[in-house]
C-alpha cells in the first residue's frame, strides 16, 4: 500500500514537474513569437515608409528646383516667392522627419533596463529549465561557471533570451543525440558566455547568412532567433561569435564588458 502510495505521489510529482515545464517553455514561445511578429511588422512598415516618403521628397525635389530657377532669373530681386518656397521646403522637411520618426520609434527594440545581475546565476537557471526536455531527447548538459565572473549590469530578461536561443540552436541542432555545454569565464574586464554543441557544427553556406533576418535552414524555424541574440548582445555593449569545434559541433560566445559602456553611442544614438 504504502509503496504504491508513494508511486502515486511520484506519478504526481513527475506530472506537475512536466507542466511546469511545458508553461516554461509556453511563455517562451509566446515571448519569442512577440519579437518575431514585431520584426514581421517592421519588414512591412519599411516598404509603407517608403512609399510614403516618396510624395513629400517629390515635392522637396520641385520646390528646390522653382527656387533655384527665381534666384538664377532674379538676383537680388523678388525674395517674397523664394522665401515662401523655402517655408514651403522646410515644410516638407518636417513632415518626412515626424513621419520617419514615428516608424522608428516603432520599430526599436524595447528599451533594456540595466541592473546588478549574476550571471552564473541565470546560466544555472537556464540549464535547469532546458534540461527536462533536453534529458527527454536524449541530451546531456554540462554547466561549468567560473566564480570570478562578477555581478554585472545587465538587462536579465533580454540576456536570459539571447542565451535561451543559443541553448535552442544547440538543441536543435542535437537531433541525434550528443552534449551541450555552458560556460562563464571572467577575462579581464570582460565575461564570455559559451554556448557549445557537439552536432554538426555549420557549414560555409550557412555561414555567410547565419544573421541574417529570416534565414534558417529549419522546416519550422523563424530564422529570427540569431539576429534577436545579436541585437540584445549589442544591446549591452557585448559581441557575440561563433566557431566550429574541431571534434564537430558549434560554439557560440557572448562577450560582455563587465564595465557597460555608458554611452551616447548606443542609448543617445537610439533615444536621439
Ligand atoms: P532558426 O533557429 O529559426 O533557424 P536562427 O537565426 O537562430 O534561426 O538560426 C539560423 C540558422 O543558423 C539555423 O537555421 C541553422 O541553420 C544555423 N545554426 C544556428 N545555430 C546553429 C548550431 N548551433 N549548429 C548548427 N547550425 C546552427
Amino acid at each position: 500500500m504504502a509503496v504504491r502510495e508513494r508511486g502515486a505521489r511520484g506519478e504526481v510529482e513527475r506530472l506537475n514537474a512536466e507542466l511546469t515545464g511545458t508553461l516554461n517553455r509556453l511563455q517562451a514561445a509566446q515571448q519569442e513569437l512577440l519579437v518575431a511578429e514585431r520584426m514581421a511588422t517592421v519588414g512591412r512598415l519599411s516598404l509603407k515608409v517608403a512609399h510614403e516618403v516618396r510624395n513629400p521628397i517629390a515635392a522637396i525635389e520641385l520646390n528646390a528646383e522653382l527656387l533655384q530657377d527665381i534666384v538664377r532669373a532674379h538676383p537680388g530681386a523678388d525674395m517674397d516667392e523664394a522665401t515662401g518656397l523655402v517655408a514651403a521646403i522646410r515644410d516638407q522637411v518636417n513632415t518626412l522627419d515626424a513621419l520617419t520618426e514615428e516608424y522608428l520609434a516603432f520599430a526599436r527594440f524595447p528599451k533594456p533596463h540595466f541592473e546588478d545581475e549574476s550571471i552564473n546565476h541565470l546560466l544555472e537557471e537556464l540549464a535547469a529549465f532546458v534540461r527536462p526536455v533536453a534529458t527527454r531527447q536524449g541530451l546531456t548538459i554540462h554547466v561549468a561557471t567560473d566564480p570570478a565572473v562578477p555581478m554585472m549590469e545587465i538587462d536579465r530578461g533580454l540576456l536570459r533570451q539571447a542565451v535561451q536561443n543559443l541553448l535552442k540552436n544547440g538543441m536543435e541542432a542535437l537531433s541525434r543525440g550528443g552534449a551541450l555545454t555552458i560556460e562563464s569565464r571572467a577575462d579581464g574586464d570582460a565575461v564570455e558566455i559559451a554556448v557549445s554543441d557537439t552536432g554538426n557544427g555549420i557549414t560555409p553556406e550557412v555561414a555567410g547568412r547565419l544573421f541574417e533576418p529570416f534565414f534558417t535552414t529549419k522546416p519550422q524555424g523563424t530564422g529570427l532567433g540569431l539576429s534577436i541574440t545579436r541585437q540584445i548582445i549589442d544591446e549591452h555593449g557585448g559581441a557575440l561569435s561563433w566557431q566550429n569545434r574541431p571534434g564537430g559541433g558549434a560554439t557560440f560566445i557572448v562577450r560582455l564588458p563587465v564595465k557597460r559602456p555608458v554611452h551616447d553611442a548606443l542609448t543617445g544614438a537610439r533615444d536621439g
